[in-house]
């Protein structure tokens, strides 16, 4: 296949003639992979308001245009359709790359392509910053710690991965991901950024994406019982996306390669989780106990106290504060859903 060439009209590489943004900053060229899906698309907003010149690349796999509507027309703004596994020419200053399905559901629904995703794609990814020398940023993932041994987890630990299971496509993938970027780093010395995300929640996730939050706050609403996997004694730390966003924004602009740990270290049950829905949702919402899925990792946990040193970051959002946050975009959504059946 031919490689694709898609040059950003206001590109130019003579001093002077850079475009200026809305804080009379020199507007940086930005692409964001994977920038409609759900954390992709909260990052996006964040840069456009900040007057940066966006671009996003998705295939849609996960995304929808929807989520970045809002910016259709804007001249920063610019929307690619393009899988990251094929090579693009892009002239830029920073590449995001978080391009990957995020939901168990969905990236084991093609494994070979989530691998390959991982691989090929963030290949292309610092092959295209290695030929503009733009800094990188990689959307790492707690799944790197796999099954974890250690509690809470700190970056230096190694993890405990089977590389045979179901997950293995995706936190296999993305410890490749991690090599393949230090290997640029130390090879060819590009900037790169590394950020390790434990579960995020909020508005713009996909309604059916089958994890844990939005089946909740869905089945809530929707009057289902609350479907709570294995006996719900589980952990997991859920961070709110905007917390993560400023994460990944001051990871990016600052000095450090990382890994960084970016998660809530305020960790609940599965059951709790239930219990805090409930609470926002539906006090008589009612809990389906079902088994579980394989090599599903009993806790969850970020020790985030490089991120909080080095990166002058910690979270800010409660689950208690940040979970209406997202109901009330579900409740729009289910609710515009339902309109569309009828009619
Ligand atoms: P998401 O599924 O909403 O977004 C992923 C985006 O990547 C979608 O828009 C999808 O269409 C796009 N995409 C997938 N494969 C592609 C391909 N081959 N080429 C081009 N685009 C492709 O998921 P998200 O929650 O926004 O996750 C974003 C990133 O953060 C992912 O890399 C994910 O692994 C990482 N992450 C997320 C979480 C979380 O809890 N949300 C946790 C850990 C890591
Ligand atoms: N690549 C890309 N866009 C670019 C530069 C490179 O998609 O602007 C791809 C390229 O097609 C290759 C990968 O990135 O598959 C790695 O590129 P690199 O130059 O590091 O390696 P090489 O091409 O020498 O294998
Ligand atoms: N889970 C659950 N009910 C659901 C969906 C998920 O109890 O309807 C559990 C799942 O078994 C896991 C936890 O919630 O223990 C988090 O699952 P999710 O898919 O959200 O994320 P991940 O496993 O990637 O952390």
């Amino acid at each position: 296949l031919p490689t694709r060439r898609v040059l950003m009209e206001d590109h130019t590489e003579k001093k002077g003639r850079v475009p200026i943004g809305v804080k009379g900053k020199r507007q940086k060229r930005i692409v964001v992979t994977g920038g409609a899906g759900f954390v992709g698309s909260h990052l996006v907003d964040r840069l456009m308001e900040r007057g940066d010149s966006v671009i996003v690349v998705d295939n849609f796999f996960t995304g929808r245009k929807e989520n970045v509507l809002h910016h259709m027309g804007n001249p920063n703004f610019e929307l690619i359709r393009h899988d990251v596994v094929e090579p693009i020419l892009l002239e830029v200053d920073q590449i995001y790359h978080l391009a990957c399905p995020a939901s168990p559901v969905h990236y084991k629904f093609n494994p070979v392509k989530t691998i390959k995703t991982n691989v090929v794609g963030t290949l292309n990814m610092l092959g295209l910053a290695k030929r503009v020398g733009a800094r990188f940023l990689l959307t790492s993932t707690s799944e790197v710690y796999g099954d974890p041994l250690q509690h809470p987890q700190a970056e230096t630990y190694w993890g405990n991965v089977n590389p045979i299971g179901v997950r293995s496509c995706y936190d296999e993938g993305k410890r490749t991901a991690e090599t393949l970027a230090m290997d640029y780093h130390r090879g060819a010395g590009i900037e790169v950024r590394i950020a390790r995300i434990f579960n995020t929640y909020g508005p713009r996730m996909c309604i059916d994406d089958g994890r844990v939050v939005s089946n909740f706050v869905a089945q809530a609403l929707r009057k289902e019982p609350l479907t709570v996997y294995g006996d719900g004694k589980q952990t997991r730390s859920f961070q709110y996306v905007s917390d993560l966003v400023e994460g990944l924004m001051r990871l990016m602009e600052g000095e450090h390669v990382g890994p960084f740990n970016l998660g809530n270290p305020g960790e609940f049950t599965m059951l709790e989780l239930a219990q805090v829905v409930q609470e926002t949702i539906d006090p008589n919402a009612k809990i389906e106990f079902r088994p579980n899925t394989e090599d599903d990792p009993h806790k969850r946990k970020p020790d985030i106290s490089r991120a909080n040193e080095l990166l002058g970051w910690q979270p800010s959002v409660s689950l208690r504060e940040g979970l209406p946050l997202m109901v009330s975009d579900f409740r729009q959504r289910l609710f515009a859903d339902s309109k569309l059946t009828a009619a």
